[in-house]
């Protein structure tokens, strides 16, 4: 029995493999077109009118904190070192979503402040504090 359905690309016509729907030629096509598409509709979507007014809000939002916080804010037992020796190492059992909650900052920032390699604003301190371990009870 001849159950063997021979296969052709969707656009020319060509006999393809069985698992595909174009052959090279166009395949090459449509990958280009579809990827120049995806990068036009990402472009649009991140300059569209809310997009930069959202941007721009979680700018002055930020700057607005900055501007209002002193240093009379952190509590006396809370300074630079403390956040590095005491602080920054428990950060690492907490998930990087949640700091980014915590502190309203973007994933890859708060990946950044969880591994160390930046510290984050004093007036941020206070809340990476509050972390616990649900395993140490101090
Ligand atoms: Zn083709």
């Amino acid at each position: 029995m001849y159950r063997n359905r021979r296969k052709v690309c969707w656009i020319c016509g060509a006999s393809v493999k069985p698992s595909d729907n174009y052959c090279v030629v166009c395949a090459v096509t449509v990958t280009r077109e579809s990827l120049t598409k995806a990068a036009q509709y990402g472009r649009i979507a991140s300059h569209s009118p809310e997009a930069e007014v959202r941007r721009s809000e979680t700018q002055r939002r930020h700057h607005a904190a900055k501007r209002a916080w002193r240093p009379s804010d952190l509590p006396d037992w809370l300074n630079e070192q403390v956040y590095r020796e005491k602080i920054q190492p428990r950060l690492a059992e907490v998930t990087v979503p949640a700091i980014s909650t915590a502190l309203g900052v973007s994933g890859p920032y708060a990946t950044d402040i969880r591994a160390g390699k930046r510290r984050p604003h004093p007036r941020h301190w206070k809340s990476c504090s509050g972390y616990r371990s649900s395993t140490a009870a101090s």
